[in-house]
């Protein structure tokens, strides 16, 4: 086990614990996979693949732009880690000083949550360097560096749901239980793509694909360039199943971990002793239910199945550890019970594309708006000021027919760190879902779109955005 500390570089300190030793995957040879005609399910305007943040929030966009939006996702429900993989925690959406940067179809999200299913601090103590508010919000995820931030928790079965919903109201043609396996591709550019359901093999025409996956699968099948380095001393880099146990009393391990600090040390090093890989509990939308986002388990790829199997079995090995020595040493978990285990594995980083443009950790320090922003990020840290994400960081750098957004966009490895937060997946799944619309309606490549076009569109959708040179945006009614 490593800890990894705090710095200007990272927002939490994390132990990772290493991976189990690989078994060597046999070779047994390959099988021929005949040639076949497969139907066309539907021709469309922009197909997203992928309904995490990322992808809710692209085909909001691009239907609300005026596009005939499709969406395709693997499981039954939209938001991706954020409600299937048990991420319930939304980071930073305020800057340093209070301000909420993160905004557009973020703010309508958590605006919408009905009350009860979103906890975090009121609106006028966002920004506040109290040391008693400060404090309070430490422990419960919505407070650094001693200053309040609005990082809420949020019920997920409500995020679901209400991600589903607007996306109905605003025309997108859902598409679940659909895997994404192949582009199609149309003299070397992005046309579509082909899917697997209980169907069988299916294609979707598109003018435009955003790819939403968070791993990069159809950029990577289409032949962009990608990185796709791990970092095994990162906690960026680590997988894990997170669950939920409910029946406990969060207050009182709250008092716990907070007024007795050598207790909890002792607490700590008795269950790493005990159950090996072992983590602490994050406060979640309600007091008695403790969330698990760990431990987090270093050297492991998301892209190879035996890896993605492995995390798994040790991930609910370690929830029942936990289950016991919690109920038997943890004060306010002692009528904890299973609530759930994630039904989407955690991966925090898989590909990242190499756009025509990218987020940067040389340009932190500037705090200029770029000409291309498309979007802006809370820095993470103080030290910094307020982060300019370009246009070009969602588009790849030769392959055509296609944007990416979310977890996968194009950046360094730690810029990544926030890039891939839940906040900024929902600005970059806006600001593509728009672009392939505004692509579509002007009939050029995502590269080749008017990037103050694209500004213009995004302030009307409530985003923020420092634009160097606006234009007006003429709406187009949303696709019915
Ligand atoms: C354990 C853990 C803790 C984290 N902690 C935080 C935190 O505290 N706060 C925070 O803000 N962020 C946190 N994150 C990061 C954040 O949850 C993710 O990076 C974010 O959800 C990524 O959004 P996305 O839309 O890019 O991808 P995802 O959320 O991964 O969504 C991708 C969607 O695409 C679907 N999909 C994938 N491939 C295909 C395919 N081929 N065909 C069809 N559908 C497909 C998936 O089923 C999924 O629904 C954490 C992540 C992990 C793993």
């Amino acid at each position: 086990m490593k800890t990894i500390t705090r710095t200007d570089e990272r927002i939490l300190s994390a132990d990772i614990f290493e991976r189990d030793a690989k078994v060597p995957r046999q070779d047994w040879g390959t099988v021929r996979e005949a040639e076949r005609q497969i139907p066309v399910y539907r021709d469309c305007e922009v197909l997203v693949v992928g309904g995490g943040p990322s992808g809710t929030a692209a085909a909001a966009a691009a239907a609300r732009t005026g596009a005939d939006t499709v969406l395709l996702e693997r499981y039954n429900h939209l938001g991706g880690l954020s409600t299937g993989g048990l991420v319930i925690w939304i980071d930073r959406m305020t800057d340093w000083k209070g301000e909420l940067v993160i905004r557009g179809i973020a703010e309508e999200l958590l605006d919408r949550l009905p009350a009860g299913a979103v906890a975090g601090p009121d609106r006028a103590d966002w920004g506040s360097t109290e040391a008693a508010k400060a404090a309070h919000w430490s422990l419960r995820t919505a407070a650094y560096h001693g200053i309040v931030t609005w990082s809420p928790t949020v019920d997920p079965e409500r995020l679901k749901l209400l991600s589903q919903e607007l996306l109905i109201e605003r025309g997108v043609k859902l598409v679940y239980h659909s895997w994404a396996c192949v582009p199609l591709m149309d003299e070397g550019r992005v046309a579509g793509a082909v899917f697997e359901s209980k169907e069988g093999r299916m294609a979707v025409r598109a003018r435009v694909v955003v790819d939403a996956t968070g791993d990069g699968d159809l950029f990577a099948r289409a032949g962009a360039a990608f990185e796709n380095d791990i970092e095994e001393a990162d906690v960026h880099h680590c997988m894990n199943t997170s669950w939920m146990f409910a029946g406990v009393d969060m207050g009182r391990w709250l008092a716990f971990r907070a007024g007795q600090p050598e207790a909890y040390n002792d607490f700590m090093a008795r269950g790493r002793a005990a159950c090996g890989l072992f983590d602490r509990p994050f406060v979640s939308w309600r007091d008695d239910v403790a969330l698990f986002m760990g431990p987090r388990q270093t050297g492991y790829s998301a892209l190879d199945v035996d890896d993605l199997t492995a995390v798994e079995v040790r991930s609910h090995r370690a929830m029942a550890a936990h289950l016991d020595f919690y109920r038997a040493h943890a004060p306010g978990f002692e009528n904890a019970y299973l609530m759930v285990s994630a039904p989407q594995v955690g991966v925090r980083h898989a590909r990242r594309l190499r756009g025509v443009d990218a987020v940067l950790r040389r340009r932190w320090p500037e705090g200029t708006p770029l000409p291309t922003e498309i979007g802006v990020t809370p820095a993470v840290s103080p030290k910094f000021p307020n982060i300019s994400i370009p246009y070009g960081a969602l588009v790849p750098e030769a392959l055509d027919g296609l944007l990416a957004c979310g977890r996968h966009i194009s950046c360094d490895k730690n810029s990544h760190g926030f890039m891939r937060e839940i906040p900024q997946c929902w600005i970059t799944g806006q600001a593509a879902g728009t672009a392939a619309a505004l692509a579509v309606r002007a009939g050029v490549q995502p590269r080749d779109v008017d990037v103050a076009a694209l500004q213009a569109a995004l302030l009307e959708q409530g985003v923020y955005l420092r634009p160097t040179a606006p234009v007006a945006f003429e709406p187009v009614a949303a696709a019915g």
